[in-house]
């Protein structure tokens, strides 16, 4: 399958794996858009957000508490968690993934 975040799963692409446990991976993004900016990825490979919410609801709250845990283990003051669902949305890689970002101020509404 030509996913990039099973690749990286599977163990044959390089990532900066920050975090993993109960099915649940954190690594860093390869293209940063903020002093933290961590993905939270389910190992299954779902297409996005909606997906893990219909079939592994359970997937889906473990992955906001780990970017709760990570957020307070890199100290930030605040921070953003966004799933992009769809291309007009800015989603570019169709395997799930939460952003976690931090450690900059953030402006409202997003871009
Ligand atoms: P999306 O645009 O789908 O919401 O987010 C995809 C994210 O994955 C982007 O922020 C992009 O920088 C990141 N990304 C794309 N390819 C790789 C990769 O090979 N390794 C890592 N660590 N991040 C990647
Ligand atoms: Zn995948």
């Amino acid at each position: 399958m030509e996913c990039i975040f099973c690749k990286i799963i599977e163990g044959a692409i390089p990532a900066k794996l920050i975090y993993d446990h109960n099915g649940v991976i954190a690594i860093e993004d390869i293209n940063p858009q903020a002093p933290t900016h961590l993905l939270i990825v389910p190992k299954k490979h779902f297409e996005n957000a909606g997906e893990i919410a219909d079939s592994d609801s359970e997937t889906l709250a473990e992955m906001f508490k780990v970017a709760k845990e990570l957020a307070k283990s890199h100290s930030l003051s605040g921070y953003r968690t966004i799933f992009n669902t769809g291309a007009d949305a800015g989603q570019s890689v169709f395997h799930a993934h939460l952003h976690l970002m931090g450690g900059r101020a953030f402006g409202w509404p997003p871009g």
